[in-house]
């Protein structure tokens, strides 16, 4: 998306099941940019038995992060394609400072960071509900955002399915990895002057319009 002559390149912060996968999609419909989401790449390549599927399932499945230069190799490719030029949304990368100075460091210009804040206690709430689906990577939740028909996706068709790290345990261990590695991210990119939150509101619709609010500013 092009405003003003500026571009969108932005990151969703926040921490697992605050809502950066939906957000993600509707911002790139709405604006025609790809949504990239590590999660989503790391997931098929464990489906499909890739040799880096191989080596991240058993972190992502104990909640915790894959090696940085995994990520940051996935990122860098991507980013490479030419549907990026004209803006992109970065959904579940930097989580790590080394992750945001890597990217730093592609010389990718981040035009706006939007921190979705959600407590601890909703989001454990939340993630009993969340189905997603494996072939496109699209997010539903049984009760917030429902698929058109219940269990199949409204985008390919195909069978959702919950994710094995949405069980309780896992979503604690994660929890506590957002707060310990990727939190201070906020900081990161406060000091940059690029960083704005987003209270995660019950209704999505409600998210979403703090969302576009805080996209239309950052292009004005
Ligand atoms: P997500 O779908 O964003 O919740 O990611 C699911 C899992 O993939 C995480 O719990 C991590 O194990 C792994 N993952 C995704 N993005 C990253 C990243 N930027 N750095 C390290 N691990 C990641």
């Amino acid at each position: 998306m092009i405003k003003n002559g500026k571009k969108l390149k932005m990151i969703f912060l926040g921490a697992p099941g605050a809502g950066k996968g939906t957000q993600s999609e509707i911002v790139s419909e709405k604006f025609n940019i790809p949504a990239i989401s590590t999660g989503s790449i790391i997931r098929a390549a464990i489906k499909n038995g890739t040799e880096m599927g191989l080596a991240a399932k058993e972190a992502t499945e104990r909640g915790e992060l894959v090696p940085d230069s995994v990520v940051i190799g996935i990122i860098k490719e991507r980013l490479a394609e030419p549907d990026c030029e004209n803006g992109f949304i970065l959904d579940g990368f930097p989580r790590t400072v080394p992750q945001a100075i890597a990217l730093d460091e592609m010389n990718v210009e981040i035009t706006l960071v939007l921190s979705i804040e959600v407590a601890d206690e909703k989001i454990a709430e939340r993630m009993g509900g969340r189905r997603v689906c494996n072939k496109c990577g699209a997010s539903y939740h049984i009760q917030y955002n429902p698929s058109k028909t219940a269990g199949i996706c409204d985008k390919c068709g195909e069978p959702l399915s919950i994710r094995k790290d949405d069980s309780p345990e896992i979503v604690l261990s994660r929890l506590a990895t957002y707060h310990e590695q990727t939190e201070p991210l906020k900081d990161f990119y406060g000091k940059k002057g690029i960083l704005k939150l987003v209270e995660g509101q019950e209704e999505l619709s409600d998210t979403t319009a703090l969302t576009l609010k805080a996209i239309s500013d950052s292009l004005e």
